[in-house]
């Protein structure tokens, strides 16, 4: 597998072309950013952490029937993937109310909620990812309404094997975020990645946040809590 040329630099990672057309090689960076890229920094080792979680979680999925973008990690930071077009959505699911949907609804943070709730945003910079209905998401040609309901079956399924995952290693899930591709031959599959930056992760326990919250609200530890993470599920 040979890299060719950047293709796309994001916020945390670098999305490369390879010899094969229908493959990408992702590179995942330190860098760290919050408030739709408001608030810039680094976490040392972050890239590591990120890359070898997300393919530890996608390979589970796999597992469970869910597939997904994963061929093969190559290197720390590294790891090839189905190239796809990417649905330009946020999936969101929560499990505990915080962050903003605490805010939007005025429900205290860490009051777990009657049912998981599912949301989406549409992924734009430029108009800082406005959420986004189904009707809205059709209506603009998001998504079909058919592939929206298979989005929306499997992040239900992502969700449930990822809280089981995380509470036999006593961390809660309270919300995580998930993209979805699209393969030239129009199957939708798990994209991106699956991290402490994409997912609100708590001790179960003592409910100290082990994710990007601590970066985002200045908590201190935030090196620490990426690898607390890592640690607790083996890596
Ligand atoms: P952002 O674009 O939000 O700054 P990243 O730094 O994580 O985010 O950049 C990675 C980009 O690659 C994202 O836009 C993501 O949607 C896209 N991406 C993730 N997986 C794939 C894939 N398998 N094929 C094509 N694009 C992908
Ligand atoms: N999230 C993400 N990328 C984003 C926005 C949110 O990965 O651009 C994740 C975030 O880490 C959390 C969940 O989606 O796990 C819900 O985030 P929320 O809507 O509460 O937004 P925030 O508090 O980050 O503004």
């Amino acid at each position: 597998m040979e890299k060719k040329e950047l293709l796309y630099e994001g916020k945390a990672k670098k999305v490369y072309k390879t010899d094969d057309e229908n493959l990408y090689i992702v590179d995942y960076k330190d860098d760290a950013t919050a408030f739709n890229g408001k608030k810039k920094g680094q976490i040392s080792g972050k890239g590591i952490v990120n890359n070898r979680m997300s393919n530890f979680m996608m390979q589970i999925m796999e597992k469970h029937g869910i597939p997904t973008h994963f061929v093969k990690e190559i290197s720390d930071r590294e790891t090839v993937v189905k190239k796809v077009t990417i649905v330009p959505l946020e999936v969101i699911i929560r499990n505990i109310a915080a962050g903003s949907f605490s805010k939007r609804f005025g429900v205290e943070e860490g009051k777990t909620l009657l049912n998981p709730t599912l949301e989406y945003c549409l992924k734009d910079d430029a108009l800082d990812d406005p959420m986004i209905n189904d009707y809205q998401i059709t209506a603009i040609g998001a998504a079909t309404k058919e592939e929206l309901e298979t989005i929306a079956d499997l992040t239900f399924k992502v969700n449930d094997v990822l809280k089981a995952y995380f509470a036999g290693v006593n961390i809660e899930l309270v919300d995580f975020k998930i993209e979805f591709g699209k393969t030239p031959d129009g199957q939708i599959i798990l994209a991106d990645e699956i991290s402490p930056d994409t997912c609100r992760l708590w001790d179960a326990t003592t409910h100290e946040k082990l994710d990007k919250d601590r970066f985002r609200r200045d908590l201190g530890n935030v090196e620490e809590a990426y690898e607390e993470v890592f640690k607790r599920l083996g890596l």
